[in-house]
C-alpha cells in the first residue's frame, strides 16, 4: 500500500490539516496535525511510521509554498509514545511498541504483521525544552513540558492564535496515569498549568492527540475533574498494579523486524 493510500486528511482552515491513519483502527489511533507557516511548516506527531508520512503529504501538495521554493518540513513528537513519534524516536524501548493484526484493517505491505513491528530509529535534531520557541515564521509555538502522562510530555502553544496542540496530556477521554513513566503528581502539576491557561484567557481550540478537538470551557472541566479525582482518590494500589501490569506487558512484545 503507497503512503498516499495509508493516510487521509482534512483541511480546518488557516494553514492547519488534520491526518491520520486511514487502516489503523484503534483507540490508540493518534491525530497527526500539519501546521504550516510562513518560513516553515510543522507536523505534530507522526502516528505509527508504517507508510511515510513526508511522501503523503508531498503527495497531496500540503506544504505551504512560496513561488520559489515548498517549506521545509520540521516534525515533533509531542511524547515518545509508539502511536505518536512514528519514526521520530531513537529507541524502541521508549517508544513502547503495543499493537495487535487486529487493529491494522489493511496490511501496509504484503505479509506485515504487528508482532514483527518495531519503530525504525533516528536521531532526534534537538530536544525541546520547556519554553523554546519554534519560529514558523508568521506563526510562534511555545514548548511547555507537560509531564504526568509521560516525562517527556509537551503541548505547543500558539500564543496569538489561542491553539494548544496538546498531545497525551490533555484529550476528551479518560486520561492515562498508570504507565510505566506515568506520575499522578506531576500530571496534577500540569493540570493545574491547562487550568492556568483558560483563566487567562489564553487558549481557545485544543486540537488533542487522540479523538476531537474542543474548546477552552471542555478543557477547564477535563483538567479541573482530573485534579479533584486523582486529590480525593489516590487509588494508589490500582495505579501501582496497572503500572507493574503494563510495564510487563511491554516487555513482553519483542520487536525483531519492520516491514
Ligand atoms: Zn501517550
Amino acid at each position: 500500500m503507497s503512503a498516499a493510500d495509508w493516510y487521509a486528511h482534512k483541511s480546518l482552515g488557516d494553514g492547519l490539516f488534520w491526518i491520520q491513519e486511514r487502516f489503523y483502527q484503534s483507540d490508540n489511533r493518534a491525530n497527526i496535525w500539519l501546521l504550516r507557516g510562513t518560513h516553515q511548516d510543522v507536523v505534530i506527531d507522526t502516528g505509527l511510521g508504517l507508510r511515510s508520512l513526508p511522501d503523503y503529504i508531498d503527495s497531496k501538495g500540503l506544504l505551504g509554498k512560496d513561488p520559489q521554493r515548498k517549506n521545509p518540513l520540521l516534525a515533533i513528537a509531542t511524547h515518545a509514545h509508539f502511536d505518536h513519534s512514528g519514526a521520530c524516536t531513537s529507541s524502541n524501548r521508549w517508544a513502547s511498541t503495543a499493537q495487535s493484526d487486529r487493529e491494522i484493517a489493511e496490511a501496509p505491505c504484503p505479509g506485515w504483521r504487528a508482532r514483527n513491528y518495531k519503530v525504525k530509529a533516528v536521531q532526534p535534531t534537538h530536544i525541546l525544552q520547556e519554553g523554546d520557541v519554534i519560529n514558523l515564521g508568521d506563526r510562534q509555538l511555545t514548548v511547555l513540558h507537560m509531564p504526568g502522562h509521560s516525562r517527556g510530555s509537551i503541548c505547543l502553544h500558539d500564543r496569538d492564535n489561542k491553539l494548544l496542540f496538546s498531545g497525551d496530556v490533555v484529550y476528551d477521554g479518560a486520561m492515562i496515569d498508570w504507565l510505566p513513566y506515568s506520575h499522578v503528581s506531576d500530571y496534577i502539576s500540569s493540570c493545574e498549568r491547562l487550568v492556568g491557561l483558560v483563566d487567562s484567557e489564553q487558549v481557545d481550540q485544543v486540537l488533542p492527540g487522540h479523538y476531537n478537538a474542543f474548546g477552552a470551557k471542555r478543557l477547564h472541566r477535563i483538567a479541573t475533574g482530573y485534579i479533584s479525582r486523582a486529590e480525593t482518590c489516590p487509588a494508589k494500589f490500582s495505579t501501582f498494579a496497572w503500572r507493574t501490569l503494563a510495564g510487563v506487558a511491554l516487555r513482553a512484545f519483542n520487536p525483531r523486524s519492520a516491514c
